[in-house]
């Protein structure tokens, strides 16, 4: 048995049992994937769940998505003869698009060209320019930061666009997490309509004067906190906070002023807080650059607080995704979904195993130390050991690992 046999026989097995079920099925084109490769075939229709519940049991693929979109032919190619009928919103927040520590300890590259390597995440080489070829792993660390992302996605959909309806959350299966919108409020939208929401979300070309951030006078005015909404009313609350940490030289660094005109501001924190709460008033730092002062401030608190969403993906209704509650072909982690309460405590890396801890010999060309399923393995470099099946195939599927025996 090879590797891809023995992970496939490992996924039939998990098919064997499943039952899913896809909303609008017969109205969406299906793409599945071999080892190695997430998308080798398109144009996939099913009529039913259970026709696609029998596929599963039968083909076992290691990747299955679905589109966005709703067609009326979603089995034609190409592409303009499906007849588009509408589409979901989807929004991804993958880990290695985040800048996160951990990085440096489990992600390594090399460079193709003049052979350098090392540790941590980069795109090209530092020696050379030539863009490197990546070895990346991901951690509860990294999978956390996504996590709090797709959180100030969901408080910016319900709160302030007031998306609150056909929501739904999976685990993409490796790095990240997907957020679907489904239904009449979303199916309709235009493609431009597509990226004027994802410029909200991203606060893309935010105009402070429009959210109540304005000079008139030489004074530096904010909105008022009961009145503010949106990006106006997280500006306050970002506001607040970084003069509650009351950090003189992240201020002055921020603002472009001395440390010297930072702590003078702090020293008056109460006041300032007062006028912001009671009058709509920023403080007015001495000298004549007031406006330029709040004004920096508020691009960093904008630029350090907005979500790494990939636009491209976002606004392409065209796009395949990994259907929810299927297994991710590259982990044999379970895309599974979960409720708003339940991604509170989600934890991506235990709660989407779903193979036995029958234990495996597999013999490991190179890995960091991996958590799954509440333990840590390795750090491996090319060594035999005896793995729980669910690491096994975890590093088999990654193709860091090959079957002994
Ligand atoms: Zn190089
Ligand atoms: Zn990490």
């Amino acid at each position: 048995m090879n590797e891809e046999q023995f992970v496939s026989k490992n996924f039939r097995n998990f098919y064997a049992k499943s039952d899913l079920s896809v909303p609008a099925i017969s109205q969406r084109e299906f793409g599945v994937g071999d080892f190695g490769k997430k998308i080798s075939r398109r144009h996939l229709s099913f009529q039913s769940d259970s026709e696609l519940n029998t596929y599963l049991r039968e083909q076992a693929p290691l990747f299955i998505s679905y589109s966005l979109a709703y067609y009326e032919f979603p089995e034609r190619s190409p592409m303009s003869s499906k007849s588009f009928l509408g589409a979901d919103l989807i929004y991804e927040f993958d880990a290695d698009d985040l800048k996160t520590e951990c990085k440096q300890r489990h992600d390594s590259w090399s460079c193709p060209k003049c052979e350098g390597t090392g540790k941590g995440s980069l795109d090209n080489c530092p020696k050379c320019g030539t863009p490197v070829k990546k070895e990346q792993w991901f951690c509860p660390e990294c999978l956390d930061a996504t996590r709090k992302q797709s959180f100030v996605l969901l408080d910016l959909l319900e709160n302030d666009l007031g998306l609150d309806k056909g929501i739904s959350l999976n685990f993409s299966g490796n790095a990240g997490y997907h957020i679907h919108l489904r239904g009449d409020s979303v199916k309709d939208l235009s493609h431009e309509a597509r990226i004027e929401l994802l410029d909200y979300l991203t606060a893309k070309g935010l105009d402070f004067a429009k959210q109540g951030f304005y000079e008139s006078e030489k004074t530096f005015f904010c909105p008022y906190p009961k009145q503010a909404k949106g990006w106006g009313k997280r500006l306050l609350v970002l506001l607040e906070k970084l003069l509650g940490e009351g950090d003189s030289s992240k201020i002055a660094a921020f603002g472009g002023i001395s440390v010297k005109k930072a702590k003078e501001l702090l020293a008056n924190k109460e006041q300032v807080l007062a006028a912001m709460r009671e009058k709509g008033i920023l403080y007015s730092i001495s000298g004549r650059k007031n406006k330029q002062f709040w004004e920096s401030i508020l691009s960093h608190l904008v630029s350090s607080n907005t979500l790494d969403i990939d636009r491209q993906t976002s606004a392409d209704i065209r796009k395949i995704i990994r259907v929810p509650d299927t297994l991710h072909g590259g982990t044999g982690l379970l895309a599974k979904s979960f409720s708003r309460e339940e991604f509170k405590e989600f934890d991506p890396l235990s709660d989407t195993v779903v193979f036995s801890d029958e234990s495996v010999k597999v013999f490991i060309n190179k890995s960091p130390k991996i958590y799954l399923k509440g333990n840590w393995f390795g750090p491996f470099n090319e060594e035999e050991a005896k793995l729980p099946l669910y690491a096994a195939i975890y590093l088999v599927a990654k193709r860091r690992a090959n079957l002994v025996g």
